[in-house]
């Protein structure tokens, strides 16, 4: 690619710019609106944070995962602590498999649409053809 002076941000930038919920492309706006309502697009440069249907299930895996280790580790760990009885350590480990989730949901999708960003930056050559269509069409309206 050549002309437009885009430079791609490096990979700790987009971790860190995912782990602040700000737009991966330039880090300047927020990816989400209230807590589950996510904004369209970047109001600061235009990055689409939903590229289409099914983009965004790849957060679940990454929220999955990432509440499957922690949940391991807690249960692990409280369990050769011996500090709480079995009712009580399963009572701790579900409703932490329940929360945390729900907490970490957002982060989830702000680090998912990062790691996206990393290996297929944002517009690639279909959505740039479907941004240049769209325009035409309006010009010709
Ligand atoms: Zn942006």
């Amino acid at each position: 690619m050549s002309g437009e002076s885009q430079h791609a941000p490096s990979t700790p930038a987009l971790l860190y710019r995912g782990l602040r919920l700000r737009c991966p492309a330039c880090g300047k706006s927020p990816v989400f609106q209230g807590w589950f309502t996510m904004h369209e697009a970047c109001a600061n440069c235009g990055r689409r944070f939903d590229r289409g249907p099914g983009y965004l299930l790849g957060s679940i895996y990454f929220n999955y995962g990432v509440t499957a280790l922690l949940v391991t580790v807690l249960y692990f760990s409280l369990f050769y602590a011996d500090w709480l009885g079995d009712t009580q350590l399963l009572v701790v480990a579900a409703l932490v498999a329940l929360l945390f989730p729900i907490w970490f949901f957002r982060y989830a999708r702000a680090l998912w649409i990062a790691f996206d960003e990393r290996w297929d930056p944002w517009p690639n050559e279909e959505e740039r053809r479907r941004i240049v269509t769209s325009r035409n069409s309006e010009i010709s309206e």
